[in-house]
């Protein structure tokens, strides 16, 4: 009896822990976490914006982005394939194209995960094969040191390994997670214990070298996936490692900015300011709230919210953007690449906004919505989705932007010498980190879009899906929305299945949202409902019950804080969570952007396009054009400007850059009537 009782326990505890281990960050059983993920494929879009993002994503992001690394051009299979010893020829590509190679694999997990062809799981299986073999017997990959004779391992921290490792480490968890496959996850293991006998034991040699941790999120993701204690003591030691020993030249760190750079000055703990690289900040922050969930260390999570609020109230562009500028210093004066600078500083026209940053933005307050389960989180997240990272790909899914600027205007930057930015989308970039950064993120997002409550379900993204879920307790919940957002703002849910027993349903009301009302069946909700916030409901809900959510669309004029210099008497227009921008297509042919205004006194209007820019509402106004500024010299005696009338539209500034190459802004400076 006893043998029985044991064994029915362990098919229940097993059977419902199992059930919440698909989601892409498996916090089900970290202690911190108030907000739980639902497992991948819970969640699939049915209809609307993101149903069509989806689409492109199922259909062209990853198949094209298959041909470019697994042919030639991309060259990141190869590279495996030659270490495997099934090929002959050189490493071609970035030191970190390995890692981005394995978030192509991420997304389509992702992918396979909803629409279940069973081609794609060949392929990835063919693909892991080849990773496998080329993987060294002590369980050592990294494809851009094996195949240099002239590097050895961990040798300079340049090399990326940290970064490959990461990826490595989280596609294989969530490759596992969905697949049940452990071929993947061997490799991971084999791979993160190397790691564990070489960082784990206190050794100089090795303590600056965590930098562009994504291995942070990767090993406190597999400790959560094996439950192998090393990995989140690991991952714990790579956070308090930084900022720990001298900031000085070493033979590791010759060929990167030290210190601020790479967020080795200051100890997390300590840090108030995000300083260096807005990837490498970022992917940091995302992986210390990843070790906070396990452990609970209050001075990480206080430091964390620092800076949190340090980046989003004072070093984020209105799209959601982060990293201000290409090249730049810290506020403590340490040179710094693609990343931030002093708070409030914004230039439009040179703003460096990496596809990555902007993606890391929201995977770094995901984390922290999980930890606190407050809704302004989870309006960044849609922030960024909506805009700064959305504007990384083209609308046919195949060709992409790494910086994403907020104004561009021609002639003004010598694209020759610059890296990284380029005029028109490219399709595909040689340093290929955002590209699969960006799909996967659209691959995954219907995991984002709900979280478990404690007692009940959060909706934390709009967008036309169906939900089939268990709730914490057990209980399995249906749901159905339909909703035509961001377009427009009513949302129905219906409830298709749930527990008899009270529940909660936590609505995200957006905080430009002001004036929004829930109704359940019809009939006016008591509970408060406050934009910036989540609206909870609890109740007996029954098969049939429809919620219905109303947010009124307004078109807003949005102006930065008075000490953000490059915005002085601009606006941006937002309706809803899209940002909106000017383009040239849009404009008189030869119309200088600049020359382009807005006036208070003429009419906006938001209309609905079904045949423009894949389906867009844009907002239909009148714009002045100055027409006496041609001039060019650098200070001049001001004229009274002259102005024509020119009756236009602004477009969602994702989708600038579609109909041929061109100026855009999205601030516009503004005459007050
Ligand atoms: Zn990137």
């Amino acid at each position: 009896m006893k043998k029985l009782l044991l064994i029915t326990l362990s098919i229940i505890l097993f059977g419902s822990s199992f059930a919440q281990e698909k989601g892409i960050i498996n916090n089900a059983n970290s202690p911190n976490v108030k907000l739980k993920s639902i497992n991948m494929g819970d969640c699939v879009w049915t209809d609307g914006f993101w149903a069509e993002r989806f689409d492109v994503c199922e259909h062209h992001m990853v198949p094209y982005m298959g041909k470019l690394l697994c042919g030639d051009v991309g060259h990141a299979l190869n590279n495996f394939k030659i270490a495997a010893g099934e090929m002959k020829g050189q490493h071609k590509g970035m030191r970190w194209h390995d890692g981005d190679f394995y978030k192509f694999m991420e997304a389509k997990t992702y992918v396979y995960a909803q629409n279940k062809d069973p081609k794609l799981l060949k392929e990835l299986d063919e693909y892991i094969r080849i990773i496998g073999k080329a993987q060294e017997e002590d369980g050592y990959l990294q494809t851009q040191i094996q195949l240099n004779p002239k590097v050895d391992r961990y040798e300079n921290r340049k090399y990326h390994e940290m970064y490959n490792t990461g990826h490595l480490l989280t596609s294989a968890c969530v490759h596992y997670r969905i697949t049940g496959k452990r071929n993947f996850l061997d490799i991971a293991i084999k791979h993160a214990n190397l790691l564990y006998t070489l960082f784990m034991p206190e050794d100089k040699k090795y303590a600056r070298f965590g930098f562009n941790q994504t291995q942070i999120m990767g090993l406190v993701e597999l400790y959560r996936t094996v439950g192998d204690e090393r990995y989140l003591k690991l991952a714990q030691k790579f956070v308090d490692n930084r900022g720990k020993y001298k900031v000085e030249e070493t033979p590791a760190t010759e060929g990167y900015p030290i210190g601020d750079m790479v967020q080795e000055f200051t100890p997390l703990r300590e840090s108030s300011e995000a300083v260096g690289h807005a990837v490498l900040a970022q992917y940091y922050y995302a992986g210390a709230a990843d070790v906070y969930a396990e452990t609970g260390e209050t001075a990480i999570v206080d430091a964390l919210d620092r800076l949190w609020e340090n980046i989003t109230d004072q070093k984020m562009y209105v799209t959601g953007a982060t990293g201000q500028t290409h090249y730049g210093a810290s506020t403590n004066r340490q040179m710094i690449e693609e990343g931030f600078i002093d708070s409030y500083m914004m230039p439009n026209m040179t703003a460096y906004n990496e596809t990555c940053a902007n993606i890391c933005n929201a995977m770094f307050s995901k984390r922290l919505l999980d930890i606190h389960g407050e809704s302004k989180y989870a309006d960044i997240m849609e922030l960024v989705e909506f805009n700064s990272g959305l504007s990384g790909i083209g609308l046919e899914g195949e060709d992409y932007y790494y910086a994403n600027p907020l104004r561009v205007i021609n002639g003004t930057r010598d694209y020759k010498k610059l890296v990284t930015e380029f005029p028109e989308r490219q399709p595909y970039l040689e340093c290929f980190c955002c590209p699969p950064n960006l799909v996967r993120t659209v691959a995954k997002l219907s995991g984002w879009a709900y979280s478990k409550s404690e007692n009940g379900i959060a909706v934390n993204l709009y967008g036309g899906n169906e939900l089939k879920t268990t709730l914490l307790d057990g209980s399995k919940l249906e749901l159905a929305q339909v909703t035509n957002y961001p377009w427009e703002g009513d949302v129905n849910i219906t409830i298709q299945k749930c527990k008899k027993d009270a529940f909660d349903m936590l609505f995200r009301i957006p905080r430009w949202a002001k004036g929004t009302s829930i109704k359940v069946n019809g009939e006016t909700t008591t509970t408060e409902v406050k934009e910036g916030q989540f609206a909870s409901i609890n109740r007996k809900w029954r098969k049939g019950d429809v919620i219905t959510i109303d947010m009124p669309m307004e078109i807003t004029m949005v102006e930065g804080n008075t000490r953000i210099e490059e915005v002085r008497n601009q606006v941006a227009i937002k309706r809803g969570p899209i940002v909106y921008c000017i383009e040239s297509a849009d404009l008189p042919e030869g119309t200088k952007i600049t020359d382009v205004y807005l006036s208070s006194a003429n009419e906006m209007k938001a209309v609905y396009k079904k045949d423009l820019l894949d389906g867009v509402t844009v907002i239909e106004t009148e714009v002045l054009i100055r027409t006496n500024n041609n001039d060019e010299t650098m200070y001049k005696t001001v004229k009274k400007p002259e102005f024509t009338k020119f009756k236009t539209q602004l477009v969602p500034n994702y989708a600038w850059s579609n109909r041929g190459q061109g100026e855009m802004t999205v601030f516009l400076p503004i005459i007050w009537k």
